[in-house]
């Protein structure tokens, strides 16, 4: 079968519905060849038992992580960093993400409890230790409590980058993140860059010492993604692929819907 591996998707450390084995597992049954599990802003998924159920079940499992960085304090850039070795200093960094996203859950609480729509902290952390806590279990108890008929509706009119009850907590910036990837001897892809909107970033960046692109995203079509690996080519970076595959938060991705080809696999990873 043809060597397909998905470099993108979510488990139940941050904001996706399967465990890191039930990942694998479904990586098996579609006929994955590999995956990288690229939580939010945590390695937390990648146990020595974790590497072993890998080699159990034939699927090559590669170290990735998905930062949120920010441009300018403001847009959010997300930050793919693969094959990071988990050094202190990547530990320490992820720990300054989980306290940035503490901060800016509280005032994402404070700004909905202004709207009438309260949820306590308590509430929003009762979720399994360990998982990073993000907008996606805000918009999940919102649903829950009806003050949302689903979690897009929460994210279009109040969690939103610019809607009304946005926070974007300390500002961790785009080229501490690359440094911190490359410290711990990663790679440091520009995840999902068809979504940019900011003309400016888009301008300046080949300022950034990115080492790729996530050229193949989801269910984008070819065309949309032409653009990517043309200028991947250009400037000669490397490219990714994946599905950002979450579960029941985004039924219709789909493990394995986007994918990463073998040669580009090895000049990110190594020779297999
Ligand atoms: P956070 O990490 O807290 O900034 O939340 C980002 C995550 O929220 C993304 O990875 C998506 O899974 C989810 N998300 C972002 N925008 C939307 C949206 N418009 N509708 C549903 N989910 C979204
Ligand atoms: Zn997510
Ligand atoms: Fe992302
Ligand atoms: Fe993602």
């Amino acid at each position: 079968m043809e060597y397909r591996a998905d470099l993108h998707c979510h488990s139940t450390f941050s904001d996706g519905s399967y465990s890191p084995i039930g990942l694998l597992e479904l990586a098996k049954e579609v006929g994955l060849s590999a995956i990288s599990i690229t939580d939010h802003d945590t390695l937390a998924a990648y146990s020595d038992s974790l590497f072993a159920a890998a080699r159990e079940l034939g699927i090559t499992l590669f170290t990735g992580v998905e930062f949120s960085a920010q441009y300018q304090g403001k847009t959010s850039i997300h930050v793919l960093g693969y094959n990071v070795q988990r050094t202190e200093e990547i530990e320490t960094f992820c720990l300054r993400h989980v306290n940035r996203r503490f901060e800016r859950n509280r005032a994402i609480l404070r700004n909905l409890s202004r709207l009438s729509f309260p949820i306590a902290e308590e509430e929003l952390y009762e979720i399994e230790e360990g998982t990073v806590v993000g907008r996606p279990h805000i918009a999940e108890i919102m649903v829950k409590k009806g003050y949302v008929s689903t979690s897009s509706e929460a994210f279009n009119r109040f969690l939103g980058e610019g809607q009304c009850c946005y926070a974007s907590g300390p500002v961790i910036t785009i080229e501490e993140t690359i440094r911190a990837i490359h410290q711990a001897g990663g790679k440091a892809f520009l995840a999902h860059p068809h979504f940019i909107r900011n003309k400016r970033f888009l301008h300046s960046l080949s300022s950034f010492p990115f080492d790729g692109f996530e050229c193949y995203y989801a269910l984008l079509s070819p065309d949309k993604e032409k653009t990517w690996v043309e200028r991947a080519l250009r400037e000669g970076k490397l490219m990714s692929g994946g599905s950002d595959f979450h579960g029941a938060s985004k039924p219709h991705l789909f493990l394995g819907c986007s994918w990463t080809c073998k040669e580009d696999v090895e000049k990110i990873f190594g020779v297999q």
